[in-house]
């Protein structure tokens, strides 16, 4: 047993041991090497109640590996990392890799001690606990056009807090940049906002006050930057690591990956730059085969991108030369590549280096903010999927209705902002949610059901360019709520219609019902009838009617899901309208539909078996 752990110790991402706690502590103690390189350990009991996290909770992945383990045999999670039982967002289960000391700092956001936040760009990080306190910015200076040094810890002007209120003004949309063209910037300064806050934005381009201290020494302090700073002793200091540098790398061919690997490195050193914050090396096609720059990005850990040599020829550069154009044809390899990878918004950071082989550059992109589209189902909290919740905690900031809002309120993490409307205020909601993700943020914009169906999504995507990323999160749709409350109305072609004359022109959805009826799909109303549209649904299905027996079954569901649930099984003759209203669905079966016990049944063949 023992060697079997060992072995299997050296060797495995994550092991699951099906051990008493107390043995599996034994065997592995002495092979405990750091939380760095251990790999993820559950143990299991015997009988299977319990998946113990044991090892390497966040790191190691063990706590999700318990919950994964514990799918399968039906035992319980036991998850006792501090900040998961808590609602904090444990810093190293960041969508970015970090450098400093994470256990005292998680500590101090359990404990609520104060935490100073120093963001030099706005990244789709999840909200902070309203502890963590964003650094005001430094007094207005004049931009002194010089790098400020690694050791001057100063706060940076412009910067979006997390987890705090902005007025929206703040969210004015970036204006496009033209693109590729090269700006540079010395690379351990300030990092201005994009050209967003006219007026405002003079001052965030300042490369800092040299010389200026932090405002509070000793403490404890997150920055989100790609800089390598000093703070002041005595402060317990971790650095989120955003994605934000492409390194551009150009070579003789033959060159090798100690020289590549070197020569990135002692660029980032000297300009100040963190290798965590590497996001991608960037070269030239002819270059993706070159086995040293192949190796050295996967020595970082990080993809490599290549550019057609006429497209970075076309990229103007500061330091054009000759021997890359002899060689690829193009006048800059590092450079331009740099540029092209870091895209619109970005800068050069790090004009080109060169050993003796291999020359590399450093640009730094714009943050690309995060629009998670998120539905919540129709109501109960366990129609709410898990991927919804791992949304909602991952965002910093949610759009919804009021309603939806107090629905998931207590999924939220402190510190989440809550941008919440009344009814109707649908397109503002989606240009505002649009807003706040070019704006940097993670942002979860909620609807019921599924929010693509007759839902935010379309408003919010119709508004939304491609310098955001945006994540589509299915929910139980009401439809699909109430088939399962009817029985199985939808075992064959079926469609959803909107009976809400307010966007669509009453005769498009007649026609609509119409091609329906003709072609004998299930149909389920959405939006079936309200104080003020009494006669629509009524008409619709009379023009069913039309086509279909008045013994067609017919399910009304109103409220599927929620405390007020009412299910009803009718028919196309017994179905009383009155019944219907703004929190109900209506499905009308095809021809071949039939009540089977007390149950919708459309049978999945064109012919019920016999
Ligand atoms: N995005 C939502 C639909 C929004 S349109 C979804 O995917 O479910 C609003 C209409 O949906 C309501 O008028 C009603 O017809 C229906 N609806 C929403 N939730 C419902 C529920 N829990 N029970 C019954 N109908 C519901």
């Amino acid at each position: 047993m023992r060697s079997v752990v060992a072995t299997a110790f050296a060797e495995c991402d994550q092991l699951v041991l099906f051990l008493a706690t107390g043995a599996a502590v034994r065997l592995l103690a002495p092979l405990l090497r750091g939380k760095a390189e251990d790999p993820g350990v559950v143990t299991v009991d015997e009988a299977h109640r319990h998946a113990v996290a044991l090892l390497g909770g966040h790191g190691g992945g063990a706590n999700d590996l318990a919950a994964a383990v514990s799918r399968v045999l039906g035992s319980a999670p036991v998850i006792t990392t501090a900040t998961d039982s808590v609602g904090t967002p444990a810093l190293d289960a960041l969508p970015y890799p970090t450098d400093g000391p994470l256990a005292p700092l998680t500590r101090a956001l359990l404990d609520g001690a104060p935490v100073r936040l120093h963001t030099d760009q706005t990244w789709p990080l999840p909200a902070f606990p309203l502890t963590v306190v964003s650094t005001p910015p430094p007094p207005a200076a004049a931009d002194s056009g010089e790098p400020s040094s690694p050791e001057d810890p100063q706060p940076l002007a412009g910067q979006a807090p997390i987890g705090q209120e902005q007025p929206s003004t703040r969210h004015a949309e970036p204006q496009a940049q033209a693109p590729h063209q090269p700006r540079t910037a010395p690379p351990n300064t300030a990092i201005p906002r994009p050209p967003d806050a006219a007026g405002a934005s003079e001052g965030s381009r300042a490369t800092g006050v040299a010389g200026a201290a932090p405002q509070v020494l000793g403490g404890y302090a997150v920055w989100v930057t790609d800089r390598v700073i000093r703070e002041a002793q005595g402060t317990v200091t971790v650095f989120v690591r955003p994605p934000s540098l492409v390194v551009g790398v150009g070579g003789s061919r033959g060159v090798g990956r100690a020289e590549v690997v070197g020569l990135v490195r002692s660029t980032l050193a000297e300009a100040g730059l963190a290798e965590k914050s590497v996001s991608a090396l960037a070269t030239v096609d002819a270059k993706a085969g070159e086995e040293g720059i192949v190796a050295a990005a996967a020595e970082f850990g990080v993809p490599l991108v290549t550019y057609a040599a006429a497209d970075l020829a076309g990229t103007a550069v500061p330091n054009p030369s000759a021997a890359p154009l002899a060689a690829v044809g193009t006048p800059s390899v590092a450079e331009a590549a740099a540029i092209l990878a870091a895209a619109d918004g970005g800068q050069l950071v790090v004009e080109k280096r060169k050993s003796a082989m291999a020359t590399a550059a450093v640009a730094r992109r714009r943050p690309r903010g995060r629009l998670a589209v998120v539905g919540l189902g129709p109501g109960a909290r366990d129609l709410v999927t898990p991927r919804a919740v791992a949304e909602l905690r991952r965002a910093s900031v949610i759009v919804g209705l009021d309603q939806y809002v107090d629905q998931i309120r207590d999924l939220l993490l402190p510190g989440t902002r809550v941008l919440e409307s009344g009814l109707g205020a649908e397109e503002e909601r989606a240009r505002t949610a649009v807003a706040e993700a070019r704006a940097g943020h993670a942002v979860a914009l909620i609807g019921s059901g599924d929010a693509g169906v007759y839902a935010m999504a379309s408003p919010a995507l119709a508004e939304a360019a491609d310098d955001i990323d945006v994540i589509g999160v299915p929910g139980v749709t009401a439809a699909l709520a109430a088939a399962a409350l009817l029985g199985a109305p939808l075992g064959h072609d079926h469609v959803s219609i909107s009976l809400s004359d307010l966007h669509t022109p009453w005769d498009v959805i007649e026609r609509r019902v119409r091609a329906a009826a003709e072609s004998d799909l299930v149909v389920t109303f959405y939006n079936p009838r309200s104080r003020g549209r009494a006669w629509q649904l009524p008409k619709a299905l009379s023009v069913l009617a039309e086509h279909r027996t008045p013994l067609t079954p017919v399910g009304v569901v109103h409220a599927a899901s929620r405390p007020d649930e009412r299910v009803e099984v009718t028919t196309l003759a017994g179905l009383d309208v009155g019944t219907v209203d703004m929190v109900t669905v209506v499905t009308v079966g095809n021809t071949a539909s039939r009540i089977v016990s007390g149950r919708m049944v459309t049978p999945r063949g064109y012919r019920w078996q016999s």
